[in-house]
This record gives structure tokens, sequence and C-alpha cells, in this order.
């Protein structure tokens, strides 16, 4: 099996489990620490993979998440995501502006970086990816997002510039 042929089959099998019971008895939830621990040690010990992170996120925000969002504009589409995040669990949105080029939006309890003391960098890079992916798949347009405050780099919240038509 390819590379290709492999993401296909588990963005797939991804895009079917949303929304449904994974796991017959244990059903989807843990402790987030699972999911912060492995990624936080991973971003500390291999910097590099948060470019894949990112590269990740948005094949995942294409395929999983664009459906669920609408809108003619950056606006909009913020809009309709923004109930979102914490009707799964991921964080408490705020979106702080929104016009046709640009977006700034914030995670409060964000579930990737929330309680993880001050390393000094900003690791919720999945989280942008998937963004940039739904965004732009919604959009039509490329936006790309990035985090620019982090609970892991001291901040309160993290907070996320979205730019229509950049790379
Ligand atoms: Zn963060």
């Amino acid at each position: 099996m390819t590379q290709q042929e492999k993401l296909e089959k588990v963005s797939e099998h991804f895009k079917n489990a949303y929304g449904q019971k994974i796991r017959p008895r244990l059903g989807n939830s843990m402790p987030i620490n699972y999911m912060q621990e492995r990624q936080t040690v991973s971003f500390i010990l291999h910097p590099e993979l948060k470019e894949t992170a990112y590269a990740m996120g948005q094949i995942i925000g294409k395929g999983v998440c664009s459906e669920k969002i609408r809108g003619k504009n950056l606006s909009e589409i913020m809009d309709s995501n923004k109930p979102i995040a914490s009707a799964d669990g991921y964080a408490f949105e705020e979106i702080v502006e929104a016009d046709d080029l640009h977006a700034v939006y914030r995670h409060y309890e964000c579930a990737d970086c929330y309680g993880i003391p001050n390393i000094g960098e900003k690791i919720c890079v999945y989280e942008a990816g998937v963004a940039s992916g739904m965004f732009s798949e919604a959009l039509g347009k490329h936006c790309r997002v990035r985090e620019m405050k982090c609970c892991a780099n001291g901040d309160e919240y993290c907070e996320f510039l979205v730019e229509v038509g950049e790379e």
C-alpha cells in the first residue's frame, strides 16, 4: 500500500467515524493528558514534526471538517465554525475580528496546550492545520493559519491568525 493509499484509507475512516462511537464499550472519551503528553514530548524532541503536524491537520481539516462549515466569506465561515470547538470539547472559541482577508480567533482551555507549563513553544500547529484545511475548503481559496499565542508559550489562551491567499 502506498503512503497516499494509506492516507486515503485513514481519512475515509475518520470521516465516517465522526460523531460515531468508535470503541463499543469505552466510547471516544479519555483524559486529554494522553494526547497532550505524546504531542508535547514529540515536538520537544523533534521540532521538525510541527511542520508535518500542520500538513496533517490540513488533510484532516479538508476531508473531515469542511462539510460542517458554511459561509460566503471568511467572517461567515468563522461564525459557523465557532460552536464546533466547544461542542467537540476542544476549546471555547472567541472570534476577535474577521474580514474578507484575515481573521483572529482565540481558544480558551485548548485541549492541546491548556495546563502545560511555559516551555517557550507554540505547539497547536495541528489545530492550525485543521483550521487551514477547513477554511480553505469552505472558502475555495487557500487560508494560512498561524498560532500567535499559546498556553505552552506562557499565554493565557491560544490565538490564531487566519490569512486568506497566503501559502
Ligand atoms: Zn496553543
